[in-house]
């Protein structure tokens, strides 16, 4: 702002504030340069604004395009891009990377049986089971309705299976206290691919683990399939 002054120049900044009971709050302050018909500044036309409320807004739109509501982790879109940058980083170091897609079984029946919020209960369960095991440096997210995708750096077929499988046993061993007062069990089947040397897209790696997913489903749920490429 005393550079934009200087310059006679125009701006606005935000400046964070504090209440006298130590709460903050957000000005905004515009300052104007006003000139004289010989173009000369003659003075400055100040203007400050509370912009909390707009601020709060602002945070929540951001908290809202990064993360999904009802689970508290992150959402498609930005799975999707760390997915992305992930797999980047993971081939340039010449790493490992491999992903794993999950779909709750018969979910729909859990809403058909017990009502909507029910099935967000058990949403809401899943999403803290996955955060629970995953480690720091793996990225959990919702993929959609019931299905999550989990990116795993650093981690290569063997030891994502390991995962899918404790992550697989745990959830199906779960009890979740619906709001109707009944107890719900819920189980998932679980696709897996892994980066190698065919530099497959992160678009490509969530079709295979999608596929071995759709096979998890048809050899009878429950259980954790890996991705192999089809015979030609
Ligand atoms: P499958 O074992 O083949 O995966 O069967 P399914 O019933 O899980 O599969 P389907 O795709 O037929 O049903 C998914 C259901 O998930 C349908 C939809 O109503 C429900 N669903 C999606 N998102 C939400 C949500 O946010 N909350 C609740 N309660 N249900 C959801
Ligand atoms: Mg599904
Ligand atoms: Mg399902």
């Amino acid at each position: 702002m005393r550079t934009a002054i200087e310059n006679e120049e125009p701006s606005t900044v935000r400046i964070k504030n504090y209440r006298k009971n130590g709460e903050p709050f957000w000005n905004q302050v515009s300052i104007t340069p006003v000139r004289d018909d010989d173009g000369e500044v003659t003075h400055f036309v100040g203007v400050q604004q509370d912009v909390t409320e707009y601020k709060e807004i602002e945070e929540l739109l951001e908290y809202r395009a990064t993360y999904d509501d009802l689970t508290g982790l992150i959402n498609r879109e930005t799975l999707f891009e760390r997915f992305s940058d992930e797999l980047d980083r993971m081939k340039r170091y010449e790493r490992d990377l491999s992903f794993l897609l999950l779909d709750l079984d018969h979910f729909k029946q859990i809403n058909d049986n017990h009502g909507h919020h029910a099935g967000d209960t058990v949403l809401q369960h899943v999403g803290q089971i996955i955060q629970d095991q995953i480690r720091n440096s793996d990225i959990g997210g919702r993929y959609g309705g019931e299905e999550f995708g989990i990116v795993l750096p650093e981690t290569d077929l063997d030891r994502a299976r390991q995962l899918a499988g404790r992550l697989r046993e745990t959830i199906s061993e779960a009890r979740v206290e619906s709001p109707d007062g009944a107890t719900l069990q819920v189980t998932a089947s679980i696709g897996l691919s892994t980066m190698n040397e065919d530099n497959a897209s992160a678009e490509e790696l969530i079709q295979r683990a999608d596929q071995a997913m759709y096979h998890a489903k048809e050899q009878g749920r429950d259980r954790v399939v890996s991705y192999k490429p089809e015979r030609a």
